[in-house]
């Protein structure tokens, strides 16, 4: 019969792959906690209507690459492609607006879609991010943008290119909609099949494509920042001052404006060396319409959104040590029956005062035994054979430097030993 395996875009994580995702984890639910982030958990799917709605009909997602499904009562569900329409979801659902303050909410978990898989991309992928909800106030924007680079800074990637841009509000963007319309119109049989069809709903996304006839065309508009309305460009001017007083270094691009419809002002990427110019670490930007969009009252939000799985390779390609090995503490190598009947209980004891303690369980020689206990990077070795078991003793090996030491075969003596080893 012929073997089953993964769908096309998902792969399985091995145990020495979950302690390395486990050991980030721990540091992403790390910082939000320093930021004053709390975090929410929402389903895996919700009703098709809501990314329709909250992410916006004419973008790549919507079009072409959600995993819809009808229920069994025809209802069309959709796993989540991301995460922040399900968050304005929740926080209108169990009105988190509440006193009117500020609410600051973070997410991991994975999100689903379907475009073709390549080098750190796939169709079920995990993402970390942030959402602040109920202020308008450019110190936000920085401090989500401070908290996105600060992690990676964290975890020694410093080489950042963190990208910056406006695209305004629905005061100011219509108007450079109708120039950027007008400009690339005669252009248009020269523009890639995509941007013929995006150009009158989506005319932003141009600036983006990166076709080289799409981007000949675009070659010398005019910047959206020159556009602005007067408070979109005070918010611009304000934030900027506030990235240069942490400091974090960035450069404006402005044909930075993101994949989703629902962004207003501030957008922004970061990206590192080792990762294509189409792979950013994490993006995101100020979304003031969504919540109303989604049936709430007007309230001004941002956030981003971070891949685990491009900075896992980003990590892995510069062999930082940001992650621990769970390597036991000690291995211990009984030879014959009695002295595996004997090792037993003292295994599980250890374990339950919490050491991390292996064993064999094949019933192998001492030199089978101890090369295993190598493989595993264990330092300390117990060997219990016939005459130890017998002289109620244990051999302590070190195994850095074959030294050995007789100790009594006793739990005490035993975690005595390891501490002093530690
Ligand atoms: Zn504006
Ligand atoms: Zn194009």
């Amino acid at each position: 019969m012929s073997k089953i395996i993964v769908p096309k875009g998902t792969y399985d994580l091995l145990p020495d792959d979950t302690a390395k995702w486990r050991d980030l984890e721990t540091k992403i639910h790390q910082i939000f906690s320093e930021y004053g982030y709390g975090e929410i958990r929402t389903p895996l799917f919700e009703h098709t209507e809501l990314f329709q709605r909250g992410i916006g009909e004419t973008t790549d997602i919507v079009e072409k690459e959600m995993f819809t499904f009808a229920d069994r009562a025809n209802r069309s569900l959709t796993l989540r492609p991301e995460g922040t329409a399900s968050v304005v979801r929740a926080y209108l659902e169990h009105n988190l607006a509440g006193s009117g303050g500020v609410t600051k909410l973070y997410y991991y978990g994975p999100m689903f879609r379907c475009e073709a898989p390549q080098a750190g991309r796939f169709r079920q992928f995990s993402q970390y991010g942030a959402e602040v909800l109920g202020s308008l106030d450019p110190r936000v924007d920085a401090e989500v943008i401070a908290l996105a680079v600060n992690f990676y800074r964290r975890l020694g990637i410093t080489d950042l290119d963190v990208r910056l841009n406006s695209i305004g509000c629905p005061n100011c963007r219509p108007v450079y909609r109708s120039k950027l319309i007008e400009r690339l119109r005669p252009k248009t049989g020269g523009l890639c099949s995509n941007c013929q069809r995006r150009l009158e709903r989506n005319p932003l996304r141009l600036l983006d494509c990166k076709n080289p006839s799409c981007q000949d065309a675009t070659a010398d508009i005019p910047l959206i920042t020159e556009t602005l309305c007067a408070e979109c460009g005070s918010h611009f001017e304000k934030l900027r001052i506030l990235l240069d007083s942490i400091p974090i270094n960035y450069h404006l691009d402005s044909r930075l404006v993101r994949g989703f419809d629902y962004y207003t002002k501030t957008v922004f990427e970061v990206l590192a060396g080792d990762l294509g110019a189409q792979n950013a670490l994490c993006g995101g930007g100020r979304y003031d319409n969504l919540v109303e969009e989604c049936g709430g009252n007007p309230t001004p939000g941002i956030g981003f959104a971070a891949g685990v799985e491009r900075l896992l390779i980003v990590l892995e390609s510069r062999k930082t040590s940001v992650f621990h090995p769970e390597t036991p503490e000690l291995y211990i190598a009984p030879l014959g029956e009695a002295a595996q009947l004997a090792v037993f209980p003292l295994l599980i004891k250890l374990r339950e005062a919490g050491w991390k303690v292996e064993s064999d369980f094949l019933g192998r020689s001492l030199k089978a035994q101890l090369k295993t206990a190598d493989k595993m990077g264990v330092s300390l070795v117990g060997i219990l054979g016939e005459d130890e078991l017998q002289g109620r003793q244990i051999l302590m090996r070190r195994m850095a430097t074959s030294q050995q030491e007789m100790i009594p075969l006793d739990y005490d003596c035993i975690i005595n030993f390891l501490k002093t080893e530690k």
